[in-house]
């Protein structure tokens, strides 16, 4: 695919029907006929349409496609004045709706997330204000926080809210006196500094060099392709794909840097500034509104030139996108798993391929997906094999756990705290990781053996004693710590069970009396600003052992750091999840790759109870090459993703017998699944079943790489009717299988 093709060639004009995809939340899958307006009106045009007694906002896809008589159907009401949708984006969200099985209003409102669509700046606006709900509900009321809600982050002015909702500007009013609706100026956007590509960047080494000249060869083409960036932590791929971004911002196009959500740090934010001398524009859901309202805009008109962002950064609406790196590309926060469930590495790829821009993704243990197109050629491949500068690869070892013995209560053997200790004469720091959040995963009560659940799924409520509460990980209830037992009401006998991330900060505390401990939790720091400013302080040396969950695994430098410690390597191997090997893997390289990334050496130490499994075995051994072709071999003769392809379907309803009989009655219809070839497993219960107050039981298809798993699927489901509160939910690629 040439660049050229996403310009606009001919923008298409309707003067009598035109198609229209809604963005609203009614579950239409489907966009609907409507009579031109007066004038006519182009493809991609935001109008305001009826729709029942309501009036709401759309984009005007095509042309009519119905055969009807044109006076019958209803008109659009109006063209709003806003930047039309560019065709490429169109194509875009169609493709991702047509790939995710999602209906095309609720992508629609992925890439209009941004307030203010185009209206003239600095006008008072409104806009929905969190969860809040006004002192008193009226009906009127309910229609404005409806026709809000259907809108996400969009915001209007107060007339034009109330005309929608159908109530008179009084009860905006009343909402915006009661703090449910917020009223606010939109001031007039800031312009972003000019990135400078001429700027000189580091010197590079050889290696990095011939990646960096390669990326930029790529860049340069304007055309579609994906580059595997594979290195080992602290080989400077961040170095090399700057360069990538350096050649875009050259030929004028755009770039866009998507992290993980949680490794949006100040330090690499600070590392772009040092490369093009000024801020990139930053994308995440901590941003304030105004912010995204400013960036949304700038990033439409080309004058944001580079933009690093989470998952949600690729639906932006970019004028001229000619590279998108996916960094930490193994990540599994790239899957949304709530509302439109898709993987932004797999979007990134299918956004360039309409628009002509290059992919990058980067990684020092990518999935197995990449690898498997890496080497089926689909992808390019660049590897730096060694750690800039005299850093060296951390050496791991196992602590057998089975040869220690260690008192109730306590996860640091004996083993690791020497290690540890030794570290902390020399001054250099130790960090402790263990994957799990808050004080304890089981608060258990001693008289009776009662678990504490949470009400409305099925997960054991973690003690969070930093916030002095119960929390559910699973729907984020949260209750107080209560002093007798839920369940036989006897009093001082609950007790926490196991170690979580602030527990085995105690334990450090009490091994370690003189040292500075700094337990690293998303929920011990009010903010994202105050994590990275701990972040920063930890890296500046302000502790001496960090304790640690996943949070601390990404993209950290720490220079002083020498020594990582994993409390329990054997977690992730439990369950029977076929990608718990490949995380497993994933997560103890990227965690010991925290180690030894200055001059001292490193060294990586994993508890474990079962040193010879093969998983464990690969990952000391560091054989990445001979572990993924063992992982790929073992995927292969099971038929499942990257070698086959899956769907998850998702049924759910407060009532536990209705999600059954309607998965067992799905599972019977397989008639249109069994025309391509596929199975159908299920219903089981779903790996979480329930959440919310909802039961949730799954039905997996597996079928062959090549079939036509999309239209089956669509198909199949399309023949179950949504009786009651029963809801369904499709998930091609699921990430647990
Ligand atoms: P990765 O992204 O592969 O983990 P980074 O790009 O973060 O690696 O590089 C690791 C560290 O080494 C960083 O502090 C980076 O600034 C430094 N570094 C890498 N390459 C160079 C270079 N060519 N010149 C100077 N410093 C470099
Ligand atoms: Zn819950």
């Amino acid at each position: 695919l040439k660049a050229g093709a996403c310009a606009l060639s001919e923008p298409q004009f309707f003067d009598t029907g035109a198609l229209v995809a809604v963005l609203s939340t009614q579950p239409l899958g489907r966009a609907l006929d409507y009579r031109a307006p007066e004038g006519g009106c182009f493809a991609g045009a935001f109008v305001e349409v009826p729709l029942g007694p309501r009036k709401v906002i759309g984009v005007v896809w095509g042309a009519g496609q119905g055969d009807y008589d044109i006076s019958k159907i209803r008109p659009v009401i109006r063209v709003l004045d806003a930047a039309p949708m560019r065709d490429e984006m169109r194509s875009f969200l169609q493709r991702a709706s047509d790939y995710t099985l999602t209906p095309m209003p609720a992508m629609l409102r992925l890439a209009t997330r941004a307030p203010g669509l185009g209206d003239p700046p600095s006008m008072r606006r409104v806009y929905r204000r969190g969860d809040a709900e006004p002192d008193k509900m009226t009906a009127a009321r309910r229609k404005v926080l409806a026709a809000l809600a259907d809108y996400g982050d969009l915001s209007f002015t107060l007339k034009e809210l109330a005309e929608m909702a159908g109530v008179g500007a009084s009860v905006v009013k009343g909402l915006v006196a009661h703090g449910a609706v917020l009223e606010e100026d939109s001031p007039r956007d800031q312009p972003f500094a000019r990135l400078d590509p001429a700027l000189p960047g580091k010197e590079l080494t050889e290696d990095q060099a011939t990646g960096a000249a390669a990326l930029a060869e790529a860049v340069r083409s304007e055309s579609y392709g994906t580059t595997l960036l594979r290195g080992v932590t602290g080989s400077g791929k961040t170095e090399v794909y700057l360069e990538a971004v350096a050649a875009a911002l050259r030929s004028g196009r755009q770039a866009l840097v998507l992290l993980p959500e949680i490794a949006l740090t100040a330090e690499f934010l600070t590392r772009v500034e040092e490369r093009f001398g000024a801020r990139p524009a930053e994308w995440h859901s901590g941003a304030t509104m105004t912010e995204r309202r400013r960036i949304w805009r700038m990033v439409g008109e080309g004058q944001a030139q580079l933009v690093i962002g989470a998952r949600s950064a690729l639906f932006l609406p970019y004028q001229n996108l000619g590279l998108i790196v996916v960094d930490e590309e193994h990540d599994t926060s790239y899957k949304q798993e709530e509302g439109v469930l898709y993987n932004a590495r797999d979007m990134a790829v299918l956004r360039a391929s309409i628009c002509g821009a290059h992919v990058v993704l980067a990684s020092a243990t990518p999935s197995l997906e990449s690898w498997v197109n890496a080497e089926a050629g689909k992808y390019r491949r660049l590897e730096l094999k060694s750690r800039y500068g005299p850093a060296v690869l951390p050496q791991m070892r196992a602590i057998d756990m089975r040869a220690e013995s260690l008192p109730a209560n306590r996860w640091v053997s004996d083993a690791l705290r020497r290690e540890v200790a030794a570290r902390l004469e020399r001054d250099e720091q130790a960090m402790l990781f263990i994957n799990r959040r808050g004080y304890a995963p089981v608060t258990l009560c001693r008289a009776c053996g009662h678990q504490i659940g949470c009400d409305h799924c099925d997960a054991r409520l973690v003690e969070h004693r930093f916030l002095k509460r119960l929390v559910c990980h699973q729907c984020g209830e949260t209750k107080p710590m209560p002093d007798i037992c839920p369940s036989c009401e006897v009093g001082g006998r609950l007790a926490p069970v196991g170690p979580g991330v602030e527990r085995l900060g105690e334990e450090a505390a009490e091994l370690f009396p003189d040292a500075r401990v700094a337990t690293l939790s998303s929920d011990m720091y009010g903010s994202a600003r105050a994590l990275k400013e701990e972040i920063s302080g930890i890296a500046q040396g302000a502790a001496d052992i960090i304790i640690g969950t996943q949070l601390v695994a990404k993209g950290h430098n720490f220079p002083k750091l020498t020594l990582v410690g994993v409390i329990d390597a054997d977690l992730g191997l439990q369950g029977s999840d076929l990608r718990a090997a490949e995380r497993t893997f994933q997560l103890m390289r990227q965690v010991a790759g925290r180690a030894g990334r200055a001059e001292a050496p490193g060294t990586a130490l994993l508890q474990t109870y079962q040193p010879e499994h093969p998983v464990i075995r690969a990952i000391l051994a560091g054989q990445e090459e001979a572990f993924w072709a063992a992982e790929a071999r073992e995927r292969e003769a099971a038929g499942v993703p990257p070698y086959g392809r899956m769907a998850g379907i998702i049924l759910s309803a407060p009532d536990v017998a209705q999600v059954f009989d309607a998965g067992n009655q799905l599972a019977r219809e397989d008639q249109p699944l069994r025309a391509i070839g596929a199975q159908v497993f299920g219903p089981a219960p779903a790996p979480i079943a329930r959440v919310r107050g909802r039961h949730r039981v799954r039905l997996l298809v597996k079928a062959e790489k090549s079939a036509p798993l999309q239209a089956a699927v669509a198909k199949w489901v399309g023949q179950i009717r949504l009786k009651g509160d029963l809801r369904i939910a499709v998930d091609i690629d699921p990430q647990s299988f």
